[in-house]
């Protein structure tokens, strides 16, 4: 890949399943390194929230069209460092993340139509390259020439007691953990075993356990990696 196909700098791909920190930790690294940061969860989300207010049954959403999507009115609109996910030209960040649309986002991302309908939006988002996106298939499908791939895992009741921080459930007993370590199983299990663009892992992603790193951990480790593959500092020196 020549300096002249990626001019704002290299592709970082981060996968990995629910609650591994993916989100965050790209976020953060592309502040790091002024990339922008795509979170592709977001857009299935948009998708799904789209279609149960508009009514569409579950049981139907194998069948939609491209058209039918299109009508969703879907879009993940640039910013300055990353996308606002739209519906009908409203902002939905805060609708994305209701326990609503995680409980059914995962039927949706399994449905190839709107794999592939969105496939154009997510990979033009790395055209001058300078992003770090995460997701599920974002090493393998989207971006498969990505200069960085790395896996992140986490225990499943660590997974679950950061998810449940992060919506800022005051309730972080044992017993509610594991309802939603369950939960968080249940939307893998979907996710790596649909046909697809499962859930793996690269070949040549890098695995970061993140179960006993902090954020700032996450975030040095892969700025870390990110300079030794060519990737470009603030100040746009060659690290
Ligand atoms: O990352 P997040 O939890 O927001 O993703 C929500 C869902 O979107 C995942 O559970 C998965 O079903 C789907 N997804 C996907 N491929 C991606 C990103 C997300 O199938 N690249």
């Amino acid at each position: 890949m020549t300096e002249n196909t990626r001019p704002d700098g290299i592709i970082i791909a981060l996968d990995g399943p629910a609650g591994s920190g993916k989100s965050s930790t790209a976020k953060a690294v592309a502040e790091r390194l002024g990339y922008r940061h795509l979170d592709s969860g977001a857009f299935y989300r948009a998708i799904t929230y789209a279609a149960l207010q508009a009514g569409i049954d579950p049981d139907r959403w194998e069948t939609l069209s491209g058209d039918e999507l299109d009508r969703l009115d879907v879009h993940g609109v640039p910013g300055e460092r990353g996308y606002v996910m739209t519906v009908g030209g409203r902002d939905v960040s805060a609708e994305i993340r209701m326990p609503r649309v995680n409980e059914h986002v995962s039927r949706m991302a399994a449905v190839p139509t709107v794999r592939e309908w969105l496939m154009d939006a997510l990979r033009e988002s790395g055209a001058r390259g300078g992003l770090v996106a995460d997701g599920r298939d974002i090493g393998t499908v989207v971006f498969p020439e990505a200069e960085l791939k790395a896996y992140l895992i986490a225990d499943a009741e660590e997974r679950a007691r950061r998810r449940l921080m992060e919506q800022g459930e005051a309730d972080l007993s044992e017993q509610h953990v594991r309802v939603e370590a369950a939960r968080l199983q249940g939307r893998d299990e979907l996710d790596s075993n649909r046909a697809a663009a499962p859930l793996r892992q690269a070949e040549d992603a890098v695995v970061i356990d993140t179960t006993h790193l902090t954020l700032e951990q996450q975030v040095q480790r892969i700025v870390e990696l990110a300079r030794e593959r060519g990737g470009v500092d603030p100040g746009g020196e060659v690290a």
